[in-house]
């Protein structure tokens, strides 16, 4: 079997030869700290979860590096406008990153460095682009000099010279820049009054945004490595950057390029403006977080997942039929299903994923066996249950969806589980409540109320009928 990816440098679907046979190197360009995520930051936490898993399942032995920008413009101005030091920002939003990664199934990455931990390493950075002619300090920035990089628009596949001016430093129309041509990027950024800076060679100040990947990656996978991720958004300026800087400093940098698509809301690309209705911790509470995950891993990595709450719902009952399977199963087969040992994938679904990561015809395997697991339930065929359960469950842990396994057993699905018992004696209870006005007995009507209060049980009667919830 061969694994194919498709290389945004190369714009073609390649085999993957990784640079050391049997191990893979992959850095993933994270989170910009500045707000809770949405689901669309997720998105690419889910697909790149998947690349690591399969990559594992495919025998390599994977370092994987995700970064945090916790330096950037958008973190400083949310700081000034609460108030507070930007590292309060960056510290509040990594954490709610952190909990949506984990709540979404997402292995922790090998290492994941701080922009503002690494300031050492890019000042040795820019120290070798000044002296290979590809940098230049000034005013009190340092910039990059895109006419020194002949290959710079490669990946995006642009031409230098219809290409829009750096949106990156202070050189909006009417101010000055030192820029020698408004292309050229910012590496370092020099401080303005109140904001957090490091002294350096070429004065105080803190580092524009691309040269930190450039930076962590090299720390932690080497001056080349195997693959390179982010969203499409980040090709340019952001991956196009990285390259010209690594490659400007002799660095090989990453040999694949991928890019996941973004989650579109009616052809936008989602933002912020878009208020807080996809938060990852609102979505959740419309949806159980694997099926969130599903919602997410269903489609094509590289396809525009176009949200509607209708594709999240649909996403929701998929995910729920082969749950339902999966859990059935389990109870019939008592568990027995687990002494297996390490059951080997069904050849079409490793064939979809060595395809570019072929996930919406690796779920179609899933869908066929549950299929046949279920007629197998059907006809009390215990055998064949279990040759399918371990497929199916071997297939979901590829994609991080077995509904049996960390993190979901045990945790948020037992949870939800209790939520469903308690939500039924609530609705038995209030059934007693019911027939008790109705016989106008409405002292036990009362204290039947009363009684669910003292539980922390609290009850609103309203026009579509009584609503309960757990009181704080
Ligand atoms: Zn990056």
């Amino acid at each position: 079997m061969t694994l194919y990816l498709h290389d945004t440098a190369a714009r073609a679907v390649r085999e993957f030869t990784p640079i050391t046979p049997g191990q893979a190197s992959v850095y993933l360009c994270g989170a910009t700290v500045q707000a809770p995520p949405h689901i669309g930051h997720l998105r690419s936490a889910v697909v790149f979860d998947v690349l690591i898993r399969w990559l594992e399942a495919s025998g390599y032995r994977v370092t994987f590096c995700r970064n945090v920008t916790d330096i950037e413009d958008k973190i400083l101005r949310t700081a000034q406008a609460e108030g507070v030091p930007p590292w309060i920002v960056a510290e509040r939003n990594q954490r709610a990153f952190t909990w949506a990664y984990d709540a979404l199934g997402c292995r922790p990455p090998d290492v994941e460095p701080r922009a503002t931990g690494h300031i050492p390493e890019m000042i040795v950075l820019i120290r070798r682009l000044i002296e290979g002619r590809h940098a230049y300090a000034g005013g009190r920035d340092v910039y990059f000099d895109v006419h020194s990089y002949p290959e710079y628009g490669a990946l995006s596949g642009q031409r230098l010279d219809q290409m829009r001016p750096a949106e990156d430093a202070d050189d909006a129309p009417g101010t000055d820049s030192a820029k020698r041509d408004p292309r050229d990027f910012t590496l370092w950024k020099g401080a303005k009054p109140g904001e957090p800076f490091w002294e350096t060679p070429w004065g105080p100040g803190r580092p524009g945004w691309h040269l930190e990947c450039s930076a962590m990656a090299v720390k932690y996978l080497g001056p080349a490595f195997d693959i390179h991720g982010g969203g499409m958004d980040l090709i340019f300026p952001h991956h196009e950057n990285e390259i010209a800087q690594s490659r400007s400093a002799g660095d090989g940098f990453a040999r694949y390029w991928m890019h996941n698509g973004l989650l579109g809301l009616a052809g936008e690309k989602m933002s912020k403006s878009l208020g807080n209705s996809l938060l990852v911790t609102d979505v959740l509470r419309r949806v159980r977080a694997p099926e969130l995950r599903y919602y997410l891993v269903q489609a094509h990595y590289r396809s525009l997942l176009e949200y509607s709450e209708d594709a999240l719902a649909e996403a929701a009952a998929a995910y729920q039929r082969i749950e339902r399977f999966v859990v059935r199963a389990s109870e019939v087969l008592m568990g027995a299903a687990d002494d297996d040992g390490a059951p080997g994938l069904p050849p079409s679904f490793r064939s979809a994923m060595d395809e570019d990561l072929g996930v919406p015809a690796a779920l179609a395997v899933v869908h066929a066996w549950v299929r046949d697991g279920n007629l197998a339930l059907g006809a009390a065929d215990k055998t064949a249950v279990r040759a399918s359960l371990v497929q199916v469950r071997a297939m979901l842990d590829v994609l991080g969806l077995d509904p049996l396994a960390p993190p979901w057993a045990g945790g948020s699905g037992s949870a939800d589980r209790l939520h469903d018992v308690v939500g039924s004696l609530v609705k038995l209870t209030l059934g007693q409540r019911d027939a008790a006005r109705a016989r106008r007995d409405y002292a036990t009507a009362d204290a039947i109320r009363d009684s669910l209060d003292e539980m922390g049980i609290g009850v609103e009667d309203t026009p579509e009928g009584p609503r309960w919830e757990l009181k704080q």
